[in-house]
């Protein structure tokens, strides 16, 4: 197998709110080597780093909004997200969670930090992934895959190294829980000091991976710090990850979609007319109802 190698390392660039809950770096597809048909099926990645938010009884967050064309995933490190949507879903997202929800045809939600974490205050930290959904699939019925850590199955690599949770896809003989339109695996690393761990893509796949605690090393010679992220070239399939520090990593790899994209805010469709039946349908209220 030939080496997949790094095609560039993104240091975060400077936070900004998403609503007044969400303090993120954005990844994808703010650069210029990350637009959306770079990262195809990922097609938005916001971080907020490990942030420490004062206490406030009023939960910080953002307000109901539309989602058409595709899924958003919310992996929570640190923290407590309740979300509540137009389908009468609600829930919360704790620490180690996520939420795989299949936006589709069109949902109205909101997220806030939960109440008693907002009430007491602390350490946020999460992912905000978004993954595209094949045109045929695009308007198809919105739902939820609400993922507790205790249900992620994982990996325990050899010598007390650490565990790869595999969220979606497969990492060897394991298998992820969430149920994906195309071919996505999304695994988190947790490894300890001086643990190493190999990943095997196809080379097509579009892979990256995005630094949440430590630091490490790929392929024993590009070092990745804290809070970064390294998009892979399509140009090999194996590579491998060894923890300098006790560290968390999140890695990524999915098949492209070779489709037009038509973005504008939380509408991605195929085509700029299906955009703007999105925005119609929105505005004539057809996402349903949600308080505010
Ligand atoms: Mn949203």
């Amino acid at each position: 197998m030939k080496t997949k190698n790094i095609e560039v390392v993104v240091a975060p660039g400077e936070p900004h709110y998403v609503g007044d809950g969400f303090r993120v770096h954005n990844f994808i597809p703010s650069r210029r080597y990350l637009d959306m048909q770079r990262t195809t099926p990922f097609i938005l990645l916001d971080y907020n780093s490990k942030f420490n938010f004062p206490p406030s009884d009023k939960p910080r967050g953002v307000g109901v909004h539309p989602h058409r064309g595709f899924e958003t995933v919310t992996i929570a490190y640190k923290g407590k997200i309740a979300h509540h949507d137009s389908t009468g879903s609600s829930g919360v997202i704790g620490e180690g969670d996520v939420q795989w929800m299949t936006a589709a045809s069109g949902v109205l939600h909101k997220e806030f930090h939960e109440e008693n974490f907002s009430k007491a205050g602390g350490d946020f930290q999460m992912v905000q992934l978004w993954v595209n959904l094949p045109a045929k699939d695009k308007m198809s019925k919105p739902k939820y895959q609400a993922i507790t850590h205790n249900q992620i199955n994982k990996f325990n690599l050899p010598d007390n190294g650490g565990v790869i949770e595999v969220i979606a896809g497969q990492y060897y003989n394991v298998n992820g829980v969430a149920s994906t339109f195309t071919p996505v695996h999304l695994l988190n690393a947790r490894l300890n000091k001086n643990t190493k761990a190999d990943f095997s893509f196809p080379s097509n796949y579009n892979t990256a991976l995005l630094v949440i605690e430590g630091s490490i090393k790929v392929n024993a010679t590009e070092t990745v710090p804290v809070n970064n992220f390294a998009l892979f070239k399509n140009d090999g399939e194996a590579f491998n990850i060894s923890a300098i520090e006790k560290s968390i990593v999140l890695v990524l790899s999915g098949e492209p979609i070779n489709e037009p994209i038509a973005a504008q805010g939380p509408f991605v469709m195929n085509t700029r007319a299906e955009l703007a039946l999105a925005i119609d349908d929105y505005t004539m209220g057809m996402f349903g109802y949600l308080e505010d």
